[in-house]
């Protein structure tokens, strides 16, 4: 065994007594089935769990979604853009859209700042625990990969590609090295024309449903029509 493998081995044995030590007697299975799998365990119980989703952004994705709709749009609430950080309204239209995140709708700790929904016992969605909402928690787990999937898909292209199983989502051809991750309904549009469209439907926008992998040159001509077709909404409107 080289020194490398040894200090891996010895690293895992300390990771894995203080998993044990810490894992409370009920725990999401498939998270400590491939906590326990990695080539490094995760020592605690909560990074297991952000490790888990991490490895899964798409189900976060649909998970996160899934949860907003169970919350619903607060009362009086629409979507704003606004400057002043204070009020916690984003500042472009290129942010997801979430009432509770803004100061007026927020809900408070123990609630997620991005479904709205509680939040449990290290960052999980469900109370398999009977313990009540973690007051020290304003994230589901699965919330901030999927916030961190929505602000950037472009990290997960490998994983898009697979989905599409390498073909150009404009073309249909095969996707090349320089492929780029692209929102089918481009977010101005959004803003543009689908601002009232209900939260939280509004975040498909943003997630899987919209998004497709072209080939650079399939995404440079959509992009020339997209500003062209802007140019023209602006002259119109003014
Ligand atoms: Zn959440």
């Amino acid at each position: 065994m080289s020194t490398w493998q040894a200090e891996t081995a010895e690293r895992n044995r300390r990771s894995l007594a203080r998993l044990c030590k810490a894992l409370p007697a009920i725990f999401p299975p498939a998270v400590l089935a491939r906590a326990l799998n990695r080539p490094f365990i995760a020592p605690t119980p909560r990074l297991a769990i952000d490790s888990y989703w991490r490895a899964h952004p798409l189900r976060a994705d649909l998970l996160s979604r899934a949860l907003a709709a169970r919350s619903d749009a607060p009362k009086g609430w629409t979507w704003q853009l606004g400057s002043n950080r204070k009020h916690g309204l984003p500042i472009t239209f290129r942010t997801p859209p979430a009432p509770y995140r803004e100061r007026a709708y927020k809900r408070g700790p123990g609630f997620c700042c991005v479904c709205g929904q509680p939040v449990y016992r290290f960052g999980w969605h469900v109370d398999l625990w009977n313990a009540g909402a973690n007051k020290n928690a304003t994230w589901h787990c699965a919330c901030v990969i999927a916030w961190e999937f929505w602000i950037a898909p472009s990290s997960q292209a490998r994983l898009l590609r697979r989905l599409q199983a390498r073909r150009c989502g404009q073309t249909g051809g095969r996707l090349w090295k320089d492929a780029e991750v692209d929102h089918r309904v481009p977010l101005f549009r959004v803003w543009s024309d689908h601002r009232d469209v209900p939260w939280p439907k509004l975040l498909d926008f943003w997630g899987l449903p919209n998004l497709q992998v072209v080939n650079r040159d399939a995404h440079v001509t959509k992009s020339v029509l997209e500003a062209r077709d802007r140019r023209v909404t602006r002259s119109l409107n003014e």
